[in-house]
């Protein structure tokens, strides 16, 4: 046991942070967690929990029109927005309760005040200083917004999910995860929706094919796409904003929503007194063991933006915990971290995509289909579903799998399992498929397509 104060001094509750303190107190750790906001950090408040139960709401309103081909009459019409933001904060509120208890069980301290880095094994909160070993930064990120002219009169996804009233119609800004699950939860609640990204294909970071195939989804739902689109000023008329376009055009919306990345949230806690180095971006550099230059000082999670995802968020906390009080045997692989993006339809990705593998591997199969979901030939909705299996020739290893289409998170876990372990296409197809499903075609697709 150190002399002090804390063996463990946790910046954040959320994803990262809550994880390492407990894991770190089961090893019998003295931890506290510092928290100015909400438990739970972004997943449980801002992101990942509050933006599924939104996604589940955008999509009931088609599931009562594809109903009528099933026979129902068609049953509801109209939707109330703040039920929905009323019955979401309750259950978040729930979830913050939990990560509470789950601290308080673990016998870790909760402070819940803002904290501040002192020096390499001090902090300042709540008005006290307080001495740790170690000091762990899971901060995590906040929403950027570039700078442009009446940037103040747009809102990001924080003010989403908690908009007095649903607009009538919204332009949402950016071509990323939240862009796309935003401009999906707001057409299907019935708001006239325009994306606006200015690039060329949409979810850029993944396998070409699915930004570009969600595309063509998105649009057939209603979302009016423009690409290679600017906005260059924001101003105010009336109740409305309007939105003044590179290519000249001014268009009014009720709302405009900036989904343009997250920025590392490390302004104000005083890293700079204990000398840790910080990227431009505002982002902490560590190494393998999520350590910064201050040997005594960790960072994990969205403000080291690396992969800004909860599970992974989660992986590192445990590395740090189980260095410091552990076995140290952990470490975090972050190839084939599968990945989902829930827009309608739903995306989703583990591995590498066909460009990546190009790139990396001499010779490359790929194996695609593209089919309408047993569900639609009765609801006849117009919707189509994607898979896609990347694979190196020479080894027969299964590289990449990647879908649009229904449940495709949901599906893709599974085959991250599948990668990991390092299955080959042989074994995809000797693989009995389950029928019917829209997975099965994972395992029985045998032509691969033209190169
Ligand atoms: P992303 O990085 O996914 O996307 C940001 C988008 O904004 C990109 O399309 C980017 O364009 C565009 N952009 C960036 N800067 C500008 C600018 N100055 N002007 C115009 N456009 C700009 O970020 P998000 O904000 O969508 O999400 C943040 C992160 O949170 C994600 O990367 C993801 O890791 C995580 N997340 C995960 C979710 C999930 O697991 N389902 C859901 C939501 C978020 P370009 O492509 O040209 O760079």
């Amino acid at each position: 046991m150190s002399g002090y104060d804390y063996d463990l001094f946790t910046i954040g509750a959320g994803s990262g942070g809550v994880r390492a303190s407990r894991m770190a107190a089961g090893m019998g750790a003295r931890v506290a967690v510092a928290e100015e906001r909400y438990m739970g950090g972004t997943c449980v408040n801002a992101g990942c929990i509050p933006k599924k139960l939104l996604a589940y709401a955008g999509h009931y309103g088609e599931d009562f029109e594809d109903a009528v081909g099933f026979g129902w009459q068609r049953p509801v019409q109209s939707f109330d927005w703040p039920t929905l933001i009323a019955n979401k904060d309750k259950e978040i509120l729930r979830l913050n309760g939990i990560y509470e208890r789950l601290l308080a069980n673990a016998g870790v301290t909760v402070m819940r005040a803002r904290a501040h880095v002192v020096d390499a094994h001090t902090v300042e909160c709540d008005g006290k200083r307080i001495t740790a070993q170690h000091i762990l930064v899971a901060t995590g990120g906040w929403p950027f917004v570039p700078e442009i002219p009446g940037k103040e009169l747009a809102i990001t996804s924080n003010e989403a999910f908690h908009l007095p009233t649903l607009p009538k119609s919204a332009i949402v800004v950016g071509g990323g995860y939240i862009a796309v699950e935003f401009a999906s939860i707001f057409n299907g609640l019935g708001v006239e929706t325009t994306l606006s990204y200015r690039g060329d294909c949409l979810l850029k970071v993944f396998d070409e094919d699915l930004g570009v195939f969600l595309a063509t989804e998105m649009t057939k739902k209603g979302v009016r796409i423009a690409l290679r689109s600017h906005i260059d000023r924001i101003e105010r008329r009336g109740d409305r904003l309007a939105c003044a376009f590179s290519d000249g055009n001014i268009v009014e919306t009720d709302v405009v929503m900036y989904a343009t990345g997250r920025a590392p949230h490390t302004q104000g806690l005083g890293l700079e007194n204990a000398g840790v180095h910080m990227a431009a971006n505002g982002s902490i550099p560590v190494d393998e063991h999520f350590q910064t230059n201050v040997p005594s000082i960790y960072a994990v999670g969205d403000v080291i933006h690396r992969v800004q995802l909860t599970p992974v968020a989660l992986a590192e906390g445990m590395v740090v915990a189980d260095r410091l009080f552990g076995a140290g045997k952990r470490s975090v692989d972050y190839r084939n971290v599968a990945t989902a993006v829930f827009s309608n339809p739903n995306v989703a990705t583990v591995g590498l995509s066909e460009a990546q593998a190009r790139r990396e591997y001499a010779e490359v199969e790929i194996y695609k289909t593209n089919f309408t979901a047993l569900k639609h030939r009765l609801s006849e909705r117009d919707e189509g579903t994607l898979m896609k299996i990347v694979v190196d020739k020479a080894t027969d290893r299964v590289l990449g799998v990647h879908m649009v289409g229904a449940e495709a998170g949901e599906i893709m876990q599974g085959f991250a399992v599948a990668l990991n372990c390092g299955a080959t296409k042989r074994q995809f197809d000797a693989t009995i498929g389950i029928h019917p499903t829209a997975a099965e075609e994972f395992v029985t697709m045998r032509e691969p397509v033209k190169s």
